[in-house]
């Protein structure tokens, strides 16, 4: 091993460390002897250990905790054990898990993860980021705790999301651990119970708002762009109407991207994709319906309209195969209640409630993002049925018992007819002697991947084409025995193959658009591969 560390120094050392997989060899070099029993463990022997421990817990937050102690510990192990078992373990240590572990962040405090930057550190952005150790920088995930997952404001106590996110980079994509930053935009809560909770370890102030909290973010990447130029700064779980403004500032000028919105759109978007090769149609005849227009619906349904552009469509073409239905019906041109972003999808059209839509309109996909759970009636199920032979049904509103409605109930309404996936797993289900496995549309299967990729070639931004060509790619990756069971996408534990395929090809579609900063290499692969970090000691 090559390192001047010795004894505990080593031994302690997190990215070092094998612990007892180190060979009588390197104890002997390392001064390691006597310092650790008798016997030379193998890696595989530590994974085991691990997840014999992990099982016997009885809570999944204490198992959260245990992961996060062996992160510190044990890096590689860490990564081993996420990449070995990833349907087990990202569950852990994402979401569901995660959203317990921000709840109770300032309660199972142990040790700081990541960087925190408060309205106290204006104009000091650049120096207070001196004292953190790593110079090449390659990932941030940045949020201000806003709205975390569908938990609402929880203020610093989200600190767990972008380390979980950072967490998924590396394990799923291969990014190196020490290149990845995790930031905490801590600008305060407005939520009463964290301000009153006396072991809150965050800003305990109201949140900054307006002006203030926009210059603070802009001297956050102005000071990222100069002291770690190839940095991708991914933003996460912003306030809706604060993402889009960050978003709409940033994109076109700054390698970034905002997961709630262009993640889950792409993702989605493969799960369309996919689903065509099961019901044999072109996409570009899909009529696609939204029960929901908020943030997640709109975010696919903009990314949608690229694809349908992609497809040979015109833009407004493209708007006319997508519709809306929100709380209030059928989003149509007149409605006075209307938002900016809904106004490209308000249509001249009666204005219906959404089960009279359906019967109108007759979408062949339908897809709820609302967060209000069993809109997605018997009634609904059965009239997409009566009008397809084989219906799409998404329910991403997560967590699962927010979903519109169940795998189970899509499939016993459809009479199996339906092509199913969710936002939140579910089992599988077995309904009249068939056995379905309904998909998840996890952002993990993409922004790992468009995240290597992106900062592989040094993309100086991430426009719209590579989230398509994400989507592209990923519905390609699933196989024919994943079509046959139903699901709409990939195994997980195939997870470090896709992300590599995604990462190759949305730095190809960046050289072609000219947004690559190197050379291009002669074989892309290899120097994506070459570059991933592999946990194996
Ligand atoms: P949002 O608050 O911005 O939008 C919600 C929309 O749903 C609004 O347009 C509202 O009018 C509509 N709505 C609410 N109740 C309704 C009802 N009973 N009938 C019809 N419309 C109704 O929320 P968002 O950020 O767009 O998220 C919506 C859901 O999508 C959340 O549950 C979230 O978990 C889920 N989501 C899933 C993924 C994923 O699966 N990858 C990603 C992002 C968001």
């Amino acid at each position: 091993m090559n390192t001047k560390k010795r004894n505990f120094d080593v031994l302690h050392d997190g990215s070092l460390t094998k612990s007892v997989a180190f060979t009588r060899e390197e104890r002997e070099q390392l001064g390691l002897r006597g310092l650790l029993p008798y016997s030379v463990a193998n890696q595989d022997m530590q994974v085991t250990r691990v997840m014999h421990g992990l099982r016997r817990k009885a809570y999944d937050i204490e198992r959260y905790i245990l992961l996060s102690a062996l992160q510190d510990r044990n890096e590689k192990l860490f990564y081993k054990v996420v990449i070995d078992h990833i349907e087990e373990v990202m569950p852990l240590i994402y979401t569901p898990t995660v959203g317990q572990a921000c709840k109770e962040f300032s309660h199972i405090f142990k040790r700081s993860k990541g960087f925190y930057i408060t309205p106290e550190d204006k104009g000091e952005i650049s120096k207070i980021l001196d004292n953190w150790p790593e110079k090449d920088i390659r990932v941030i995930v940045i949020t201000d705790g806003q709205r975390i997952l569908g938990l609402g404001d929880l203020g610093a106590n989200g600190m767990g999301i972008p380390i979980g996110k950072l967490a998924l980079y590396t394990a799923c994509a291969g990014i190196k651990p020490h290149q990845c930053l995790p930031v905490m935009l801590d600008v305060g809560t407005n939520n009463e119970d964290i301000l009153n909770d006396v072991l809150y370890l965050g800003y305990p102030k109201k949140r900054l708002e307006g002006d203030a909290y926009f210059e603070l973010v802009e001297e956050f990447v102005t000071t990222i762009q100069k002291k770690y130029p190839d940095a991708l700064i991914q933003f996460e779980d912003f306030l809706t109407p604060n993402a889009y403004a960050l978003l709409n500032k940033y994109k076109e000028r700054v390698l970034c991207f905002n997961d709630d919105i262009q993640g889950t759109a792409s993702v989605a978007l493969a799960g369309v994709y996919a689903s065509t090769r099961i019901t044999n149609t072109d996409f570009k005849d899909l009529k696609i319906m939204f029960l929901g227009a908020g943030s997640a619906a709109t975010g696919i349904a903009d990314l949608m309209i690229s694809a349908f552009m992609d497809a040979g469509l015109t833009k407004e073409e493209a708007a006319k195969h997508l519709w809306f239905v929100d709380i209030n019906g059928l989003v149509v041109s007149g409605r006075d209640d209307l938002m900016e972003h809904n106004m490209p999808y308000a249509h001249d059209h009666e204005q219906l409630n959404f089960m009279d839509s359906i019967k109108s309109i007759k979408p062949h996909v339908l897809i709820g993002a609302t967060g209000a759970p069993g809109t997605f009636t018997k009634a609904v199920i059965e009239e997409m049925a009566a009008n397809n032979e084989r219906p799409v049904v998404f329910a991403l509103s997560n967590p699962t018992s927010r979903a519109e409605c169940t795998a189970e109930q899509a499939y016993t309404w459809s009479n199996g007819k339906a092509i199913f996936a969710s936002g939140s797993p579910f089992d599988n289900v077995t309904f009249n002697g068939t056995e379905f496995r309904p998909g998840q549309g996890n952002n993990a299967y993409v922004f790992p991947g468009i995240g290597l990729g992106a900062i592989s070639c040094k993309a100086k931004i991430i426009p719209d084409e590579l989230f398509l060509t994400a989507a592209k790619t990923l519905a390609q990756l699933v196989k024919q025995d994943d079509i046959n069971s139903g699901s709409l996408y990939p195994k997980l534990t195939e997870i470090r193959k896709l992300s590599l395929e995604i990462a190759i090809a949305v730095a190809d579609k960046a050289f072609e658009l000219d947004l690559a900063q190197i050379d291009k290499p002669k074989d892309l692969r290899q120097f994506i591969s070459d570059y991933m970090f592999d946990p194996q000691y």
